[in-house]
Parts: structure tokens; sequence; C-alpha cells
């Protein structure tokens, strides 16, 4: 198997440049990869009017990984069902927004990829890594909520054929919050990091329950109530019983709210009972132990609620809870400095009102 690796540059800015790496399938050997390159590459190059294509070449999927992607891996958690882990980072130039973790899962017939990445780049690396597994076509992008680490890589795989799939209140989250999440994650990684990176609206929304079917295998999306945020969407995979909670689910990075905290733990206390193999988080190892999984989110969300009731009980100032609210926490969580606050404020908003 072969990939393209594409020399492209920003257009008008020659000195913004960087690598990009173009799957092509299974079957490609050196020879056909030379003779179809160009067209590949042009057909690439057509899609992204912002890049300049300076050159193509051939190499093999170890040649590529080697580029502005670095060692980027999936590991198969399940029978069929592969996991990327992100890092507990913010986005830079050097990250390039892979932050969150993402998967797939291959069916009879067809792969679903939940969750896109958080950046062109990042999909392309997983397409890469799907490519080296199977060649069965990407029937369905599956995003688990809104936020830009899980969808900003969403047109790689729209191009590749792909039906997105989001909660039905995906669409209008996404629209209201589309120029800012695309003017930050460029102000953080770049303009050439960013390229190709889109803000993509579902093609289909989920209320309640739907099932996909990939070929004999079934997956179960089941779309909640406000929690992390007011879009979240879960993916089961019936044949092995490994549940993608997406950001329901925190391990090791300190949560994020962005919806409702009473709501988060209520979905996830209602999640506790399902008879699941495993979990895979939205941040933090690939697969975890359910309900074990949660104990450690829990009592961070739980612990907030206790003392923020307290404070607000004492007429304490929103500043004040800022500064002394859930301190105790910081040793537990990676990125404590950087999301702790925000939850303490969302959540001081959420319960002055109780
Ligand atoms: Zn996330
Ligand atoms: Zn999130």
């Amino acid at each position: 198997m072969y990939e393209l690796l594409l020399a492209v540059c920003i257009n008008g800015d020659p000195a913004q440049c960087m690598e990009r790496r173009l799957p092509l399938g299974e079957d490609m050997n050196m020879m056909r990869c030379m003779r179809e390159g160009l067209v590949h590459a042009q057909k690439w190059a057509d899609a992204h009017p912002d890049l300049e294509l300076k050159k193509w070449r051939c190499v093999e999927p170890e040649e590529a990984a080697a580029g502005p992607v670095g060692a980027y891996s999936v590991t198969e958690v399940a029978d069929g069902v592969f996991v990327h882990r992100g890092q507990h980072a913010i986005p830079s130039a050097e990250n390039l927004n892979d932050t969150s973790n993402t998967g797939f899962i291959i069916g009879g017939d067809a792969v679903a990829v939940v969750d896109a990445g958080g950046s062109a780049v990042m999909a392309e690396a997983l397409l890469a890594e799907i490519r080296e597994v199977t060649d069965k076509p990407v029937k369905y992008l599956i995003l688990t909520h809104m936020h830009p680490d899980h969808v900003l890589g969403a047109q790689v795989f729209k191009d590749a054929g792909a039906t997105v799939i989001g909660h039905k209140k995906l669409d209008r989250a996404l629209k209201a919050r589309a120029q800012t999440y695309e003017d930050n994650l460029k102000r953080l990684i770049g303009d050439a990091g960013y390229a190709g990176s889109a803000i993509v609206v579902p093609d289909e929304g989920v209320t309640g329950s739907r099932e996909i079917d990939l070929g004999g295998r079934l997956l179960v999306l089941e779309a909640h109530p406000t929690a992390h945020t007011d879009n979240d969407l879960t993916v089961l995979d019936k044949q092995t019983g490994t549940l993608f909670l997406g950001d329901l689910l925190f391990a090791e990075h300190t949560p994020a709210l962005d919806g409702s905290i009473l709501g988060w733990l209520k979905v996830v206390e209602g999640l506790k009972t399902r008879a699941v193999s495993g979990v895979v988080p939205g941040h933090g190892p690939v697969l975890l132990d359910w309900p074990d999984g949660s104990l450690p989110m829990v009592a961070y969300l739980e612990a907030l609620v206790g003392s923020l009731r307290t404070s607000i009980a004492k007429g304490e100032t929103m500043s004040k809870a800022i500064r002394t609210v859930g301190d105790e926490h910081r040793e537990n969580w990676v990125l404590f400095d950087e999301f702790h606050p925000r939850n303490v404020t969302a959540a001081f908003k959420e319960l002055e009102w109780e």
C-alpha cells in the first residue's frame, strides 16, 4: 500500500507550507501510485483552493507518518473497533489540535467513524489508518457533539463520501458557533495547519435513538438531554458492547462543562446500569471499564455541585467561588487551570437559580 505525500503552501504566503497525506486504498502499489498520483493530487488540490500544491510523491505509510502528524496511531479496543487517543493539550501548531479521542468501527460492508478529529490533518491521519486495515467505504461520520476538537476534520470524511450524523440539536449549535470555532482554531494552530478544516453541519439529526447498519453490524445512536453540551450523542457497537461516550466521559483531562452540570450527572447516572463491555471516553485512555471509569469525573462534578450550593447559600460572589471552590481537586486532573475556573463559572450560573 502506498500513499501520496503532498507538499502544499498557503496561497499567497509561500513561507507557510506543510505536508499532507492522501491515502489511496489498500491495493495501491508503487507503479499504480506513480501512474495515477498526479490525477489524485490535482483532485485534492482542486478541493482545497486555499492551498497551492507544490509537489507530490508516493510513499509507504510509515514514511508519511513521519510527517507533521508524527506517530499517529490507533488501538483495536474490541474486535473491529479502533480508537485513536488524543493528547491532553491546548491546540497548537505542534499538535494540530490532536486533542480528543476518535475512532472507527468496521462492519460487513462499511465503516463508521466516530468523531472527526480536531483538524483536517488529523482526519487525514485517521483516514490513512482506516485504509491500512480496510478498503470498505466510510459510509458514516458520527459526531458526538459540537466541540471543535471533535468536529473540525469532518470535511475529509464528507469528501470520502460519508453521511454526517449528529444529535438533532447539533446543526443549530454548530451554525451558531462556526465562525468563532474556525477563527479560534486558525489562531491557535496557524493557517497552514488549519487548511481544509471546516465546520460541517450534519446531513441527518437524531432524536431519541436510531440504529445504523454497517452490514451485519448494528450501531445504536442515542441522543441525550442537555449534559456536557445540549447535543451529546453516544454510539453503541452492539456486536462487542463497546460504547463511545464522547465528552459525556472525561478521564485524566479536566472535564469541561458547556451544558448543565446537573443534567450531566443525571445522564451519566442513567447510563450506569447499561451492560457494556467497555467505554471510550472523549478524552483519556482508549477504553475504560463501566461504570468504574466514570467515578473520578462524577466525584469531581458532585463535589462542585456540593461546594457551590454551600457557597451560594452563604451569599458568596462568583469571583470568590472561582478562587476557592474545588481547588482540592487540582492534583487529580490535567489542564486544571485551563478548564476548572470555567466549570465553576458555568455551574455557579446554573445553581444560583435553584
Ligand atoms: Zn472534547
Ligand atoms: Zn466537548
